[in-house]
Formats: C-alpha cells, sequence, structure tokens
C-alpha cells in the first residue's frame, strides 16, 4: 500500500499520532486523566460547547480504570480532532496557557492592593458596590479562558454598551448612515459635554451624545419591548451563550438622575442631529435600560474575544457582528474609549478599550484575546483605577501595544504566542536534528510535546532519513515505536533505508527492514 493511503486511513494514523503524545510510556495505554489535563492547561473549560461533550466521555467514574487504549480513545477524540490536535500539538493561539496565566496571576496580586480610587456615587445602586471586588477574566480568539477573583458577579455595563449599540447601528444601518448622525474624532470635551461638533453631530459614539445617537439607530422599527430583547440577546451572542442580566433599580436611578442625558437630548433634537421620526423618550429609556444591563467579567471577556476575532464567536463559532463593523468600532474605541484619558491610553496601553462608570473595563487584543477587568473604585476620569494599573502593567510584560512590533523589545517583553512557531517549525527542525544527534531524551519530549515526528525539512529530509544516515538506532528503534511512516522520500528520491545501506549501518538496517516485512500492509 502507498504512503498514500485514504482518508479514513490518514485520520487514524492522525488519532494514533494524537494518542502516542499521550501515551508517555509507550505501553500502548494512556490515562484519561492527561486528555483532561492537556485540555485545561490550555484553558479550554468544561464549560466551552466544543468541548464539553471529550470532557463527558473523559469522565473518570467509581471502580473503572482510568486507563484506556488506542479504541478508548479513539471513542473519546475521533469527533473532535481538530480541537484535540491543537491543544495537543500546542496549535493554540496561546500554546503554553499555564505560564500565561501565571504572568496574569502575578499582575492581578501586584494591583489587587492598589486602593486609590473612588466607587461612583451618582446613584445608590453602585455606590453600594463593595470597593475591594476585583475580578480579571480572559478568552483568547481560540477560546481559552482564565479567569480569577470575583468573576461571577454581575456588574453594571454602563458606558460599555456604548461600543456595543454603535456596532449594531452599523451592522444594520452601515458606515455611511451611522456617521451622517454622529463624528469619530476625540472630543477634547468630558462624556457629557453639551457640545456638538461643526457639523452638528456629537463628537463620537462612546461619548453620552454619541450613544444617546447611536442607540436612536439600534431597531428602530422595532417596539422599546423587543428593542431590548434585541440587545440582550446580542449580548448573549457576544459572549457565547452566557445570559445578561438587567438591574431594574439601577435603570430607575439612571433615568431618575438624568438632567444632564435629557438635555443632551433635546438639545441635538434641537439642532436637527437625530434621523427622522427618533421617538427622543423611547431612545432615552433604551439608552438607560442599555447601560442597566449587567454582565460578568467572563461574559465580558468573551465578549472582548469576539470582537478580537473580528465578530466571530470563539466558542460557539458564530459571526455576531460584521468584519467591517469591528474595524470600525475598535478604531473608536483606540481613540475614544477611555474618556479624558483615552489619549494617554491609546498612547502608554496601545489598545483598543471601553470603561464604564461601573468600574468594567473592557480590552481588546485584536488577533489574540479579549480581557475584562472589573474593579468599582474610579479615578478622576472615570476609569477603573485598577483597570487601567492592570492594563499597564499587562503591556509592560507582554508585547501587547499595537506598535510594539515595530520596536526592538524582544528581549523585555514577553510573546505569548511563540511557542506555537517552535512548535510547528523549529519544532521539527530540532526533532531532526536530535534523531541525527541520537539524543533519545530529546526526542522523547519533542514528541511528547506534539512535535510532528513525520515533518521533513526543506530537503524533504525527516527524522527518520537523519536518524538512519547517522546510524542511530535507538532512534530509529523508537521511531518505529511511534509508528512511523517508513519509506519517505527526500527531494533526491532517496528512502531512510537507502542512507542506511550508503552508510552501512546494519543495525538500522535489521530494524528497518524488520518492520517493513511486518507492517508494510498496515501502515505503508
Ligand atoms: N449611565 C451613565 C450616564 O449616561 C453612563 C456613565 C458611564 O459609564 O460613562 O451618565
Amino acid at each position: 500500500m502507498s504512503n498514500t493511503g485514504n482518508h479514513s486511513e490518514n485520520s487514524e494514523q492522525e488519532i494514533f499520532q494524537l494518542f502516542n503524545c499521550l501515551d508517555l510510556n509507550q505501553d500502548g495505554q494512556i490515562n484519561k486523566w492527561d486528555l483532561v489535563n492537556a485540555l485545561e492547561d490550555t484553558g479550554l473549560w468544561r464549560t466551552d460547547p466544543r468541548v464539553k461533550d471529550i470532557y463527558d466521555k473523559a469522565r473518570i467514574r467509581p471502580g473503572v480504570s482510568s486507563e484506556i487504549d488506542f479504541q478508548g480513545f479513539k471513542q473519546v477524540a475521533s469527533n473532535h480532532m481538530s480541537v484535540i490536535k491543537k491543544v495537543l500539538k500546542g496549535d493554540l493561539i496561546i500554546p503554553d496557557f499555564v505560564s500565561f496565566t501565571h504572568e496574569i496571576e502575578k499582575i492581578y496580586a501586584a494591583t489587587k492592593t492598589n486602593s486609590d480610587g473612588k466607587v461612583a456615587d451618582y446613584i445608590p445602586q453602585l455606590k453600594r458596590v463593595h470597593p475591594d471586588k476585583y475580578a480579571i477574566s480572559v478568552c483568547t480568539i481560540d477560546g481559552q479562558q482564565f479567569s480569577l477573583g470575583d468573576t461571577k458577579d454581575h456588574f453594571s455595563i454602563q458606558s460599555i454598551m456604548k461600543p456595543i449599540n454603535y456596532s449594531l447601528a452599523l451592522d444594520e444601518f452601515g458606515e455611511e448612515k451611522v456617521h451622517q448622525h454622529v463624528g469619530r474624532e476625540p472630543s477634547g470635551h468630558s462624556f457629557n459635554e453639551i457640545t456638538l461638533d461643526y457639523k452638528g453631530r456629537p463628537h463620537n459614539p462612546l461619548i453620552n451624545a454619541g450613544a444617546i445617537m447611536t442607540s436612536s439607530l439600534v431597531k428602530p422599527s422595532l417596539d422599546p419591548a423587543e428593542r431590548f430583547d434585541y440587545v440582550l440577546n446580542k449580548w448573549s451572542d457576544l459572549s457565547g451563550g452566557m445570559t445578561p442580566r438587567f438591574n431594574n433599580a439601577v435603570y430607575l436611578s439612571e433615568k431618575q438622575t438624568a438632567d444632564r442625558n435629557f438635555a443632551l437630548a433635546y438639545f441635538m433634537r434641537e439642532k436637527g442631529s437625530f434621523p427622522e421620526n427618533v421617538n427622543l423618550e423611547e431612545t432615552l429609556d433604551f439608552y438607560f435600560q442599555c447601560c442597566s444591563i449587567e454582565v460578568t467579567s467572563e461574559a465580558m471577556a468573551i465578549a472582548a474575544a469576539t470582537l478580537a476575532a473580528s465578530g466571530l464567536n470563539p466558542l460557539t463559532g458564530k459571526r455576531v457582528l460584521t468584519q467591517d463593523t469591528v474595524k470600525n468600532c475598535l478604531s473608536v474605541m483606540f481613540s475614544c474609549g477611555m474618556y479624558d484619558f483615552s489619549g494617554e491610553f491609546a498612547f502608554t496601553v496601545g489598545l483598543p478599550a471601553k470603561s464604564g462608570v461601573g468600574g468594567g473595563l473592557m480590552l481588546v487584543i485584536p488577533g489574540l484575546m479579549g480581557i475584562c477587568v472589573w474593579a468599582p473604585p474610579l479615578d478622576k476620569n472615570g476609569n477603573s483605577v485598577k483597570g487601567i494599573d492592570f492594563s499597564q502593567r499587562l503591556v509592560n510584560r507582554f508585547n501587547f501595544h499595537i506598535y510594539d512590533s515595530l520596536v526592538d523589545i524582544e528581549s523585555k517583553k514577553i510573546d505569548p504566542k511563540k511557542r506555537k512557531n517552535f512548535s510547528k517549525v523549529e519544532g521539527a527542525m530540532t526533532l531532526c536534528w536530535a534523531a541525527a544527534q541520537g539524543d533519545l531524551n530529546e526526542v522523547i519530549h519533542l514528541v511528547s510535546s506534539g512535535v510532528d515526528i513525520n515533518q521533513a525539512d526543506y530537503d524533504g529530509r525527516t527524522p527518520l532519513h537523519l536518524a538512519a544516515a547517522e546510524g542511530q538506532a535507538h532512534i530509529v528503534d523508537y521511531l518505529i515505536s511511534k509508528r512511523v511512516i517508513l519509506n519517505p522520500r527526500d527531494r533526491w528520491n532517496n528512502t531512510p533505508i537507502d542512507d542506511a545501506k550508503r552508510g552501512n549501518h546494519t543495525e538500522v538496517l535489521k530494524l528497518l527492514d524488520n518492520t517493513r516485512g511486518k507492517d508494510s500492509d498496515k501502515i505503508n
């Protein structure tokens, strides 16, 4: 049989290679714990709809051995090959998730003691929130999650509704129409200033006037209840199915203390800023309702990750917002998301973000992850003190600032994506080198960390070619035990057997010949 085989044989071989990644003792048995631990270590949670089934199947039952053989592994893995492959081969966007989370823990601990700032007190419901509450949640674009602190508490999203309502307006009406009614310029004034730009529009969608305006452009054709349900459902979709709450007391208080927002709305109506037929009272009510939505930090991190993944939810795979919308939304968040600290934040942290007076901060690292920090005490700009502190420390530790790639910071900052490249390219090269040197420990280490034993270098030379050419019989023996492909051809059309013959390595030849004789029908 040829090396190519058919599709099912290939995937059988693939599953076997994954099985081998876990079969460290090489006894044909793996422990279900090792699979569960691999999933947990990479940050794929039991609640993740993509892997829930694997966790269920790999559950350890009392009185039943946790060891499974290849057939048992196949039953657990065969429907989830792509995710298990990513996990075991280190192909998730942050391959070494454990080290990454240790760094986040350190930053959390260092910022936890920062007791500056004051909890918002313009309404009693916010004033009552305990100032020591602190949560950090992370979700990558591959759905790797990590959370610390009060991550199950629901908090008031307040202004963090603004980028979402802007996005919903964009998705429905498009950039041109939306920006006839709202600008995209940092205002240079405080977030609730009664001022419009020279075209009579609010300066941007992330100040109060702009958010009231974009709210008027979210499903205006629906009746108020349907409209609010639509937004709640969008928050649920953004956060992978987690259910947002509505805090009616916050809503009533917001409404009662909203003279400035009423003033802004009437001012804009006087200037003819709104689209036609807007009902002002309904729009304001809708705006207050959206500010009174509550989510957990875990949910908001997933929503931020959806933005980081250009509108595709990492856990459900569902497209929630269009790519163009997300691009526009992140651009505005980058320049206007942090009240009067927006320029400073863009300069020092260099990431799109939005904060709210409930103490929430949504941080987006495009193409990598979303983060939510929730810590109620605010600074004089209305931003979470710990949120700012955390963000600054984060970009000091990691190369996340949008322009870090332009600077030679390799020695100073961590690139958590890095080992991904290592496992694919450098990993394969290192394996070839270790095979040629006869370094069995290194070979075992590389194979068990997911490096492909059949991966060839630029000349089509595989680890087996190199081990055979150098007469490294113990490596050849090990590779055979891992069901390596026996007859790969390099670019000169040579197989490992040709190499062994040329070097007169009789022991290697014997191993290859014997195995070929036995296994040729099965594997090659
Ligand atoms: N509900 C607040 C307002 O409209 C939003 C405050 C905020 O988070 O900036 O005044």
